[in-house]
């Protein structure tokens, strides 16, 4: 729902994520919103009810529970309304339906979330929507692949696995030249290390899946405009009967008062764990922003307020052929690092990056690439447990 001003933006970070969203005075003093569920709304009269003429009028276009969570974002990302949809894919794949028409072209960063790719190249493409993928670093050269039909630039940064960064303000301003929308999955940062509106994107998508929600108990997304670009996304939100579910919306919003401190912790832990592994004979090296020696680390240095909990690093393998054996080693000897992969949680997850769908940022050649997820446990014993991994590994 649109965006109440509220005046909080002159507040510190977790100030503002302690009181923002709900407010008590609207529901009898209590601190936390309604969980409201309901399809059904009734009107006092029926010229109320032909002119929709209070502010709740039917379920799915939203409900006091669904508002206070989209009017926090709203506050995170600056943005003038914000949906909400039943997962973090959704958030993207909802918005390319609203901006994109048959005939139309699309750039999206080669680095993507996967999914999203494969939505583009099944879904869109049967749509009749023509998709390029494009290096994060390609920088000005981006100007060459706009044709006259492209009409959406999709950024994610970092990238999704392999982090590569992108200058946003450059991107927005090259395809704003051509009079096309930009979208940024904003999910590795969160608005509270990152907000891509004021970096000239139109549109930013979150899994809320991940850190809001925290703890690995929700699925849902969502997706926050500016005013130029809103009423369109509104539009498409409607007409394909997508809206969020109360309970989930509630444990979203819930997530947030909590977000600041358990980002700042996982900040801290994942860059401690990072510069670990930096210093390791079996590390060829480690992709993750906040590292001096990352090549995109000047970008996010300029550009974002923090790194979060999630990173990849190169184990260090002779010969292809053994890429594989060597990484399932390493993850099978972790104990407390979990095989899993939708990330943000309170606990540490370890996968083997499938970097096979890339058509631009190919998998390294000098090992296998293990993305890690730091959550909430204590350093000691997770650099304990990656110890183990590296032990075995060595080992086969
Ligand atoms: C996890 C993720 C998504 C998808 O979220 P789901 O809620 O799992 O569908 C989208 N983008 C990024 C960058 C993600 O990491």
């Amino acid at each position: 729902m649109k965006k109440k001003t509220s005046g909080h933006s002159a507040l510190g970070e977790n100030t503002r994520l302690a009181h923002l969203g709900h407010d008590p005075g609207s529901f009898h003093g209590f601190v936390n919103p309604p969980i409201t569920r309901g399809s059904t709304v009734l009107f006092p009269d029926s010229h109320t009810m032909a002119t929709r003429g209070q502010k709740y009028s039917y379920g799915t276009r939203g409900t006091p529970t669904t508002d206070a969570l989209c009017e926090a974002l709203d506050e995170l990302e600056g943005s003038a309304g914000t949906i909400l949809v039943p997962s973090g894919l959704a958030a993207i794949t909802v918005p390319f339906l609203a901006y994109l028409s048959a005939g139309d072209h699309a750039l999206v960063v080669d680095s993507v979330y996967g999914p999203c790719r494969e939505f583009c190249n099944t879904t869109l493409k049967r749509l009749g929507v023509t998709v390029d993928y494009y290096d994060p670093a390609i920088g000005a050269g981006l100007e060459a692949l706009i044709r006259p039909n492209t009409r959406l630039v999709h950024t994610e940064a970092p990238g999704s696995n392999t982090f590569e960064m992108q200058d946003i303000r450059l991107v927005s301003d090259i395809a704003h030249r051509h009079g096309c929308v930009v979208t940024m999955d904003n999910t590795w940062a969160t608005p509270l290390y990152f907000r891509p509106l004021d970096h000239g994107v139109d549109v930013s998508m979150h899994a809320t899946t991940k850190y809001p929600s925290g703890h690995s108990d929700i699925i849902m997304g969502s997706v926050s405009a500016n005013a130029e670009h809103w009423p369109r996304l509104r539009q498409a939100q409607l007409s394909l009967g997508i809206c969020g579910a109360p309970e989930d919306s509630y444990l979203v919003l819930r997530g947030l008062r909590t977000m600041g401190v358990r980002l700042a912790h996982h900040q801290k832990s994942a860059l401690e764990v990072a510069q670990w592994l930096e210093g390791l004979e079996a590390v060829d090296r480690v992709m993750h922003p906040a590292l001096e020696s990352f090549p995109g680390h000047a970008l996010w240095k300029r550009d974002f307020r923090g790194s979060s909990g999630i990173f990849s690093f190169v184990l260090k393998v002779d010969g292809k052929e053994r890429f594989k054996a060597k990484a399932h080693a390493f993850l099978d000897a972790l104990s407390l690092f979990g095989l899993g992969y939708s990330w943000g949680g309170y606990e540490s997850l370890a996968l083997h990056v499938d970097l096979s769908d890339r058509t631009i940022c190919k998998a390294p050649e000098t090992g296998p690439v293990i993305r890690l997820q730091i959550g909430l446990e204590d350093v000691a014993d997770l650099k304990h447990d990656l110890e183990a991994g590296f032990t075995a590994a060595a080992a086969v």
